[in-house]
């Protein structure tokens, strides 16, 4: 007997090949019907035996491609259509009821590498190859359902060829909306500084591997955004690009030819080397070895034992490592920490004095999508920047509740949607100082809401009245008339967390970052939090100090701990930090110090970092932000952890348990004068903070934490300190899916707001 079922199957559905897939499904299983994109996943009416129908639904699931992500499949009985011949695919319907997905852009497929390489294939060479299983996604999307009329390709018509492949059900590029060829796809040119053409087509690709090899700075226009490259291995090349730039001593990362080119330059575990082929294709952070027979140039990640790696991740990349043979310095293509620049003009512009040549094309970038970076630590591998090939991914992280938009924290922006039980978040989007970095957010937030036809019910943002994300906040929350949630910084580093554990009820969140605004107006950053949902309470942090300058206290570890000797009054502390300025800024620091006045009250775990960064003379000179810390986890090196120092915990009236740092100081100097070694003071002090960890979790008898905050993304520090609190009884939780640091503070946000609001 036929039966007919219409069936909606939700999830990641589209610009995966799900289409072609449930065609072929059909043909196999010998049913009759249509599939049809809709704005919220894919919708099939299928008609057949009982048995062919059951088969059908089942292989949705255990047959998807393998970018899909099938969240949910209903299917209900229809009356059956008499007479009814083949199966369709049904143009898209754009004004269904939305619970759409967005594919995220891929990393060229080995079928696509395989035709750009072999020479007689129609798109031997061509930069601009994909299909359904690669090629760029949310990078060209302006609308949804993603079909090519709505997105950047819609300017380009498709020759016979093309076409053919296109509307073939059994090709592998049958509706591969981005789907190109050198006959009527977009086209390479490389332009000097000032615009002009200097070639177009193969000898494009061709002269800007000759210039890269011979020194020069090209910038690329790549998946996501504008992209500087030079050779990595020549100083004078990688010298030039910091100069120019702006960017002194942040690591670069490196795009290598090949997993065996990477490997002669650095140690890469199976796992690393997974993540590191993969379609999401990250930056991922390897340890560098020496000896390499032309080695990465020193000013590549100076003082860094790692490296960023990364593959070829488009066609235009593969080419173009091919041709130079060598491993390339890959950097955002933006002005220090400015968001990346998309259009060439913009390009010209900002980087006409960075770049000597650009190397562009005529296909165009809808919004910034910069590289993803991630690394193997103690638990598998974890996202330290989430973008390309991962945003804005949905992940079902969520109890059900209002429609949530978050506006996340300053330094590392994010936004992010509370739809259902799915939680949205944006690509990373940088800092948000500067004006284009308020517009990029204003602008990713207008794009999530139009995409997801997102009415939210709540705002949230942090606590923090002066961060651009609080005041888009507030201003939308007022033309919406909507509820503002305000979430402490530290509460939603910890409820993040707690969201990507799929934790309900209380935890003990570690939230050990460099700065997030406190209830009480001071700096906090060395918190334990005992979060329940929408609540917290303050059950230990750091015993405050005061960092002399407010915020050029960040990059100058001395003024940490400058800040911290004058807290503890310890004569040899003091004498120690005041020898490391010259006799004016000493006393300039010095009366701020003693008067409060611009020294803010601080409880921060980062600068506490800092100033035993500077304390043991490992970073005494001001440098980017997180730089003396990190300095520090890398000084460790692979020390033992030792016998830790202790900070001692005291409880004064009631209030939140205040840890005290200046026996461990104390110890430290001790240490020193005794003639043990930086390394095993460093190793000390990152297991003096493990112990710490353990101690409040017995002191407040929690038995779950989870760790949250940029301090996390030292991987010394995340490891001992699962490992002492796992000793210890308590189970523990560190982010994977998201960053540790303010990359996750929008997802925090959602979870606090949604828990408040039930
Ligand atoms: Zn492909
Ligand atoms: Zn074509
Ligand atoms: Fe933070």
């Amino acid at each position: 007997m036929v039966r007919r079922r219409a069936i909606s199957v939700e999830g990641v559905v589209q610009g995966v090949g799900f289409r072609p897939f449930v065609y072929r499904l059909a043909l196999r299983l010998g049913l009759s019907g249509r599939v049809q994109n809709r704005p919220d996943g894919v919708r099939i009416e299928a008609q057949g035996s009982a048995e062919a129908l059951d088969a059908f639904v089942q292989a949705l699931r255990s047959e998807a491609p393998a970018q899909a992500v099938v969240e949910r499949v209903a299917a209900e009985e229809r009356p059956p259509v008499p007479g009814e011949q083949g199966f369709a695919i049904a143009a898209s319907d754009a004004d269904a009821k939305a619970r759409p997905s967005i594919p995220a852009d891929l990393a060229l497929c080995a079928e696509c590498a395989r035709e750009i390489a072999t020479p007689g294939e129609r798109r031997h060479a061509y930069p601009f190859t994909n299909c359904t299983n690669c090629g760029p996604r949310y990078s060209i999307i302006e609308g949804l359902p993603y079909d090519r009329p709505r997105t950047s390709m819609k300017s380009f018509t498709l020759c016979a060829d093309c076409e053919r492949e296109y509307r073939d059900p059994l090709d592998r590029r049958f509706h591969a909306q981005p789907v190109a060829c050198p006959r009527c796809g977009p086209e390479l040119v490389l332009l000097d500084p000032s615009g002009a053409p200097l070639s177009r087509g193969p000898e494009a690709l061709r002269s800007a591997a000759r210039a890269l090899l011979s020194g020069s700075i090209a910038a690329l226009k790549g998946i996501g955004g504008f992209q500087l490259l030079c050779d990595a291995t020549r100083g004078a090349a990688v010298r030039a690009l910091r100069e120019r730039k702006r960017r002194e001593a942040k690591p670069f990362a490196v795009m290598f030819p090949s997993l065996e080119s990477l490997a002669a330059h650095a140690s890469v575990s199976r796992e690393e080397a997974k993540a590191l082929a993969s379609p999401q294709a990250p930056i991922v952070l390897v340890r560098q070895i020496p000896g390499a027979p032309e080695p990465l140039a020193g000013e590549v990640a100076p003082g860094n034992p790692r490296v960023g790696a990364m593959l070829p991740t488009s066609p235009l990349h593969r080419l173009l490592m091919d041709a130079v043979g060598r491993p390339l310095v890959c950097t955002s293509g933006n002005l220090s920490d400015e968001p990346m620049c998309t259009e060439t003009s913009e390009a010209l512009e900002r980087l006409g004095r960075v770049a000597d040549l650009f190397l562009a094309h005529d296909r165009a970038i809808v919004r910034p999508v910069d590289d993803s970076v991630g690394r193997v630590g103690g638990e598998g591998f974890e996202l330290l920047r989430r973008a390309r090939g991962f945003a804005p991914m949905p992940a079902s992280l969520l109890e059900g509740g209002p429609c949530v938009l978050a506006l996340g924290g300053q330094m590392k922006g994010t936004v992010a949607l509370a739809l259902g039980d799915r939680a949205i978040v944006s690509q990373h989007l940088g800092d948000l100082d500067s004006p284009e970095g308020a517009a990029l957010l204003e602008r990713t937030t207008e794009d999530l809401l139009r995409f997801f036809e997102a009415e939210p019910e709540v705002i949230a943002c942090d606590l923090h009245p002066d961060y651009t994300s609080t005041r888009l906040a507030e201003a939308l929350a007022a033309r919406r008339s909507l509820p503002l949630e305000r979430v402490q910084h530290h509460h939603a580093h910890a409820a993040a967390v707690m969201a990507e554990a799929g934790l309900r009820g209380a935890a003990l969140g570690f939230s050990w970052d460099g700065t997030g605004f406190g209830e009480d107006g001071a700096i906090w950053g060395g918190e334990a939090l005992v979060v329940d949902g929408g609540s917290y309470r303050r059950a230990a942090h750091l015993r405050p100090f005061r960092l002399p300058g407010g915020d050029a206290a960040i990059r100058d570890p001395r003024r940490a701990l400058l800040g911290l000797a004058y807290a503890s009054a310890n004569p040899r502390l003091l004498e120690a930090a005041r020898a490391l300025f010259a006799p004016g800024e000493r006393a300039a620091l010095g009366s701020m110090l003693e008067r409060g006045f611009n020294a803010p009250l601080t409880t921060s775990a980062g600068r506490l970092f800092d100033g035993v960064s500077a304390l043991l003379g490992v970073r005494t000179a001001p440098g980017f932000e997180g730089q003396a810390a990190m300095e520090l986890e890398f000084a460790a090196g692979e020390e033992g952890d030792g016998e830790a120092y202790e900070i001692p915990l005291e409880s004064a009236g009631g209030g939140p348990l205040v840890a005290d740092w200046a026996p461990m100081l104390e110890a430290l100097l001790d240490d020193r004068r005794r003639g043990a070694s930086v390394a095993l003071c460093a190793a000390r002090f990152h297991g003096a903070l493990a112990g710490l960890a353990a101690a409040i979790a017995r002191r407040t008898g929690a038995a779950r934490a989870v760790l949250g905050g940029g301090c996390f993304q030292n991987d010394r520090l995340a490891r001992a300190t699962r490992a002492r609190l796992r000793a210890a009884g308590v189970e523990v939780h560190s982010p994977r899916l998201f960053p540790p640091n303010d990359g996750a503070i929008a997802l925090g946000q959602l979870a606090v707001a949604r828990a408040r609001r039930r």
